[in-house]
């Protein structure tokens, strides 16, 4: 009977002694521990990642929050991009007057179908932009080009003329103010009919099913005017390469405008706790190329 309590008893005396060791005067004290670190791309903690999400919706905070290792290395995956593919273009932040992107690309003569034969995009998207048109070709799709780059002058000559002809007030609801349109980057289509219509196509079925694939993001999603400034917009869409379509997806709620919101906002901080070496292109730039604009450019209407 007594031999069953005998190691009990050992080890308990074992643990006393122990615990009388841990508690002596002369026991080194513990060190503090240092927060653990969320990710081995960047070095951020929970409560920097908590700071960094805390204007973002509760839910996409969750989302990130649950799965931050997840969120980390797919931010690395963007900042592996060029940082012009997430630049904030909306009614609050304006691109400058002379931006224009190098390199534009005819489209008719890369032999995608076109509305109009002076259509032209940013070289470095059309490799993205051909593969996309082929595959849908594939799928017996045809994805035709209406509206893509637009200049500054442009967009100006087509603001002033509604300004001239309805007023201002009517103006800001059916055109962007020049400098605040997303088609002045370069990447940016306009499919189809340019209509609510464009909708029930089977292009536009199409896109929403693959474009995210190839990198092209829909920039006004339905029933999000209060978050986008804009209204319904099932033709338009912006490439933001596919790591922003992937973060978008996992992690924004599929909604362009919050992840380009959260790039905007902690850039600075994204790339100043960055622990790679491949940067891409402009993500070290202090200033950010767009400038906020006034509360004059801030009343919803279509973009177009
Ligand atoms: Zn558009």
């Amino acid at each position: 009977m007594s031999s069953s309590h005998l190691p009990t008893r050992t080890a308990a005396a074992g643990l006393l002694l122990l615990l009388l060791a841990s508690c002596a005067p002369h026991a080194a004290p513990k060190k503090a521990q240092a927060p653990k670190l969320l990710s081995p791309s960047f070095s951020l903690t929970t409560s920097d990642l908590r700071g960094m999400t805390a204007a973002m919706p509760a839910k996409i905070q969750q989302a990130i929050l649950a799965e931050p290792g997840v969120f980390l290395s797919e931010m690395a995956a963007i900042l592996k991009e060029p940082s012009i593919y997430f630049v904030l273009v909306d009614k609050q932040h304006a691109l400058p007057s002379d931006y224009i992107p190098p390199e534009l690309v005819n489209l008719k003569e890369a032999g995608l179908s076109v509305s109009r034969s002076d259509l032209v995009l940013r070289k470095s998207v059309m490799p993205e932009v051909l593969a996309m048109v082929h595959k849908a070709l594939e799928d017996h799709v045809l994805l035709l080009f209406s509206s893509t780059y637009r200049s500054y002058a442009y967009q100006k000559w087509v603001y002033a003329r509604e300004v001239q002809l309805y007023g201002k007030k009517v103006a800001d609801s059916e055109s962007a103010v020049p400098g605040t349109s997303q088609h002045q980057l370069g990447d940016t289509i306009d499919f189809g009919c340019i209509c609510n219509r464009f909708a029930s196509t089977a292009a536009y079925r199409w896109l929403k099913d693959h474009a995210w694939l190839y990198g092209f993001s829909m920039t006004y999603p339905e029933g999000l005017e209060s978050v986008t400034g804009y209204r319904y917009e099932p033709w338009h869409w912006h490439y933001i390469t596919p790591a922003g379509t992937t973060v978008q997806r996992d992690f924004f709620d599929d909604v362009q405008q919050y992840l380009l919101v959260f790039l905007y906002d902690n850039r600075k901080e994204l790339v100043s706790h960055y622990l790679g070496n491949d940067l891409g292109r402009g993500w070290q730039a202090a200033s950010e190329i767009v400038t906020p604009v006034g509360a004059a450019g801030a009343s919803a209407g279509p973009a177009q």
